[in-house]
């Protein structure tokens, strides 16, 4: 498991602490005793473990803060109060610490012996075992979490990609796109989409059989995802349909790059076995963004619809552009 723990308390809480926390958990420890510092940290590590010196008042501020902010409320967070050797305890004293603590979000209270000077660091006490299980329980918890967040991108991944081309699916489209519009508007820049379709792909289905047709998709997906720019990522948009949102390109080059992209289908046949290769062609819709477009990108993949259709009907195996004045 990759901890990283950090330490926020006075310099004696640290010196009397890390040295044990170290002989119970490989892990590395990073300190802090001002805010600065605390601040300093989470904006240039990400702490999973957090301990905490009790009746410091950074500490029960660091607490709350995690605890309230979304995105880390799952880091671990144990507060320690170090008992020093000749102070007598009171227990209703640490009752009420520990509730306070409890209640601002902490997810364990441990009160501990303060070493004293000459300890036999063999001796197992009882409160050296103590602080052992508890940060075995926090190490426990880190990994649980851990686990459900690879679990959970492994599933968004699956989720976003197609099942037949492993390309970018639908629904990777529909989020992608409103969020490229934005940036697009926001900063002025152009977008264009383009639609294309593989042309008579029914006929492949019928003369060779659907599973033919799956490798001829396959085929074409790879061509696409291999043949973009870096930043254009092709999504398969349903079906023998495929899409790709073309950012910072205006009508003119979005044309170009549909021309190519129908040369890359065109001129290269699809071999299936050494029996088999297939002449395919697509058509191509293209469309480019317009300052009244919706933010979701419905009247701009609209306009790029009709331009496919524009394709389709004037014979196919071409490139049509639509800025919707013949819809
Ligand atoms: P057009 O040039 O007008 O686009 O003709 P077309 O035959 O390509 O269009 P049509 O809409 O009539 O047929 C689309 C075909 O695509 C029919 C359908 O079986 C096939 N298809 C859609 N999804 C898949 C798939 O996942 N696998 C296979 N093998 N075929 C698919
Ligand atoms: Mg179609
Ligand atoms: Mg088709």
């Amino acid at each position: 498991m990759d901890e990283l723990l950090l330490l926020v308390g006075e310099n004696r809480f640290a010196a009397d602490l890390v040295p044990r926390i170290q002989r119970h958990l490989k892990v590395e420890i990073i300190t802090a005793e001002t805010s600065d510092e605390i601040e300093h940290v989470f904006k240039e590590y990400s702490p999973n473990l957090l301990i905490l010196q009790a009746y410091y008042p950074l500490s029960e501020e660091i607490c709350q803060r995690i605890k309230q902010t979304r995105d880390l409320a799952w880091i671990y967070a144990l507060v320690i109060h170090l008992q020093p050797i000749e102070a007598a305890s009171d227990p209703d004293k640490q009752a009420i610490a520990a509730a306070q603590a409890l209640n601002l979000g902490a997810d364990a209270y441990l009160t501990l012996p303060a070493l004293a000077p000459n300890h036999d660091e063999k001796a197992e006490s009882p409160a050296e075992q103590r602080l052992q299980a508890q940060l075995m329980a926090a190490s426990r918890r880190i990994k649980i979490h851990q686990d459900l967040v690879r679990a959970n991108n492994v599933l968004s991944a699956i989720a976003l990609s197609d099942a037949l081309t492993q390309i970018n699916n639908r629904r990777a489209f529909d989020w992608e796109l409103p969020r490229l519009i934005k940036s697009a508007q926001e900063k002025n820049l152009e977008l264009s989409l383009m639609v294309i379709d593989i042309d008579l792909f029914k006929q492949v289905n019928d003369t060779h059989g659907h599973l033919i047709g799956d490798q001829a998709l396959r085929i074409i997906a790879d061509r696409l995802r291999s043949n973009m720019r870096a930043y254009d990522t092709p999504y398969r948009y349903g079906g023998e349909e495929f899409v790709v949102i073309l950012s910072h390109t205006g009508p003119k080059e979005a044309h170009m790059i549909g021309d190519r992209i129908c040369r890359l289908i065109s001129e290269h046949p699809f071999v299936i076995s050494e029996a088999l290769s297939l002449d395919l062609t697509v058509s191509v819709g293209v469309a480019s963004l317009m300052t009244h477009d919706d933010s979701k990108g419905l009247s701009l993949i609209y306009r790029a619809d009709q331009g496919l259709l524009a394709a389709k009907d004037s014979g196919r195996y071409r490139v049509c552009f639509s800025d919707g004045s013949a819809a």
